[in-house]
């Protein structure tokens, strides 16, 4: 029997590897998520006997009731959850998620310390359920507060930054490894382990909270990556193959995410964790930069600028999935291209609310792969473009990342718009972005703002171009 059970483990750590594989790739990347549920649908099969055996002083029917009550409960859970969240809002999903990982293995370890009360345990299963304590406690509500940013909860909005914040945190990074070290040389004692679980829960808020503005994005990935490591370690604690392979798989393939986008926003890991955001009230500095400058546009004005188009970039950006209109920015793009008009796409790493967000909307609305291209690849091209049409998109076109360098997107590679002869900028009004700062390319000598919702503005402009 074990060595069925470790045959389906292996065939589930297969799975999950494909599922990774394909996720790199929009054509691939539903099959690929197919796959990752399938391999766990093995693993939680496999497991059953495993935990019949354990619980083998209990009736069958309470062992397996209780796996099944459980597994019942969680895929109603998942799957309403799936149903009903906007495409928009899957960031907070996948920062819940993590949280839940992170939370679930603070609790198994938890369990596991309680069941070998006063029982010998080895040195590395004493290490393996500090480290899920640890990581699972900073990650459950490090992920609650990225959640509650993400979801625009008022308290946790702008990122709070406060005197002696560094050295707080420090100082909670040092009881917290002293009680781990405690833990270690006492293991088997829940007192012990419920006050590092405290001190990391107060980690965990303390590090998310003064990060915000445009680092959210990788507070996230790393976030993923923690919820991985955790349940590597739980892994271990419960002696669990199939759980040391999925947590490690996900605990480095967030790390690689990380890492990707940190230097697709020009930041460093270190940076991001623990440097702060001063958010200053902007209201005035806005009215400044917007003053007198601000030229509207309508539907019949940029229809006539694409007739006389040869080269159009369009750089969607969150609005765009706000709106839901792709499948009129696709409409668009191909009835320029019916009148030999080149249209391409400049997708920025970070657009929109989770990486990929843009080339997932675009697949659906199905703009061909090969028109999206990556920042680096079409920067160079803007000034041999006759028209840029910005859709919703804010902070990934905003020129003082480059000019300014307090502003907290400092640094962060942006779409070189501005260079294009015209810009058009559809968006609703002169509200800021997710960085929460203005944005100087909307007074730009070059630059057309056309103010309307970015489904209402194609298909109006797609009307125009008709007539
Ligand atoms: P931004 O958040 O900077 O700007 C989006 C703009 O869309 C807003 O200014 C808003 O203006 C406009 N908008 C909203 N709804 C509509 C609508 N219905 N029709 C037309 N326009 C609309 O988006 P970007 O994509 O430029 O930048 C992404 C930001 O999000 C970056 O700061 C990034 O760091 C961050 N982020 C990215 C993540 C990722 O993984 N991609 C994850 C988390 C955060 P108005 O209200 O005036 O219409």
């Amino acid at each position: 029997m074990q060595n069925f059970i470790y045959l389906a483990y292996l065939l589930a750590a297969v799975f999950f590897i494909f599922c990774l594989k394909m996720l790199t790739h929009p054509r691939t990347a539903v099959r690929g998520n197919l796959i990752g549920a399938l391999g766990m649908l093995i693993a939680i099969i496999a497991t059953v006997p495993l935990v019949l055996k354990e619980a083998s002083g209990q009736s069958f029917l309470s062992s397996f009731g209780l796996v099944l009550a459980a597994v019942v409960l969680g895929a109603v859970i998942g799957s309403l959850l799936a149903l009903k969240v906007r495409m928009t809002a899957m960031p907070q999903m996948v920062a819940l998620l993590n949280g839940f990982g992170g939370g679930a293995s603070v609790l198994v370890a938890g369990a596991e310390v309680l069941l070998k009360q006063g029982k010998p345990i080895s040195i590395d299963v004493a290490v393996a359920t500090v480290a899920s304590g640890v990581i699972g406690a900073v990650t459950f509500w490090g992920s609650l507060v990225a959640f509650a940013k993400l979801e625009e909860i008022k308290w946790f909005k702008k990122p709070i930054g406060y005197p002696g914040q560094q050295p707080l945190n420090a100082l909670l990074g040092v009881i917290a490894l002293a009680l781990c070290v405690w833990g270690i040389l006492c293991p088997g004692h829940i007192g012990i382990y419920f006050l590092l679980v405290l001190v990391c829960s107060i980690l965990g808020l303390t590090l998310v909270n003064p990060i915000g503005g445009a680092d959210m994005p990788v507070v996230i990935a790393m976030l993923n990556s923690y919820s991985g490591l955790a349940a590597a370690a739980t892994g271990f604690v419960i002696n669990n193959a199939v759980l040391i392979v999925a947590g490690a798989l996900v605990g480095a393939s967030g790390v690689i995410l990380s890492k990707i986008m940190c230097k697709a926003m020009n930041r460093s890991l270190l940076n991001v964790v623990f440097g702060v955001f001063t958010v200053e009230e902007d209201k005035g500095k806005a009215d400044e930069i917007y003053a007198g400058k601000i030229k509207s546009t309508t539907a019949e004005e940029i229809a006539m600028l694409f007739d006389g188009a040869r080269r159009v970039i369009i750089v969607p950006g969150y609005g765009m999935a706000v709106a839901q209109a792709q499948h009129a920015v696709s409409d668009m793009a191909e009835l320029l291209e019916s009148r030999g008009t080149e249209v391409e796409f400049g997708i920025h790493p970070v657009a929109g609310r989770m990486p990929g967000h843009m080339n997932v909307l675009l697949a659906e609305a199905e703009v061909p792969y090969d028109k999206l291209k990556e920042m680096d690849e079409i920067n160079p091209t803007f000034s041999q473009c006759d028209v840029a049409m910005v859709i919703g998109a804010n902070d990934v076109v905003n020129p003082v990342a480059r000019t300014d360098p307090k502003s907290p997107i400092a640094g962060m590679p942006i779409l070189d718009v501005d260079k294009a002869r015209t810009v058009i900028v559809v968006k609703r009004s002169l509200s800021p972005g997710f960085a929460g700062i203005p944005n100087p390319l909307f007074a730009a000598d070059n630059t057309l703002m056309y103010f309307s919702d970015g489904k209402k503005a194609i298909l109006d402009v797609v009307n125009a171009m008709k007539e």
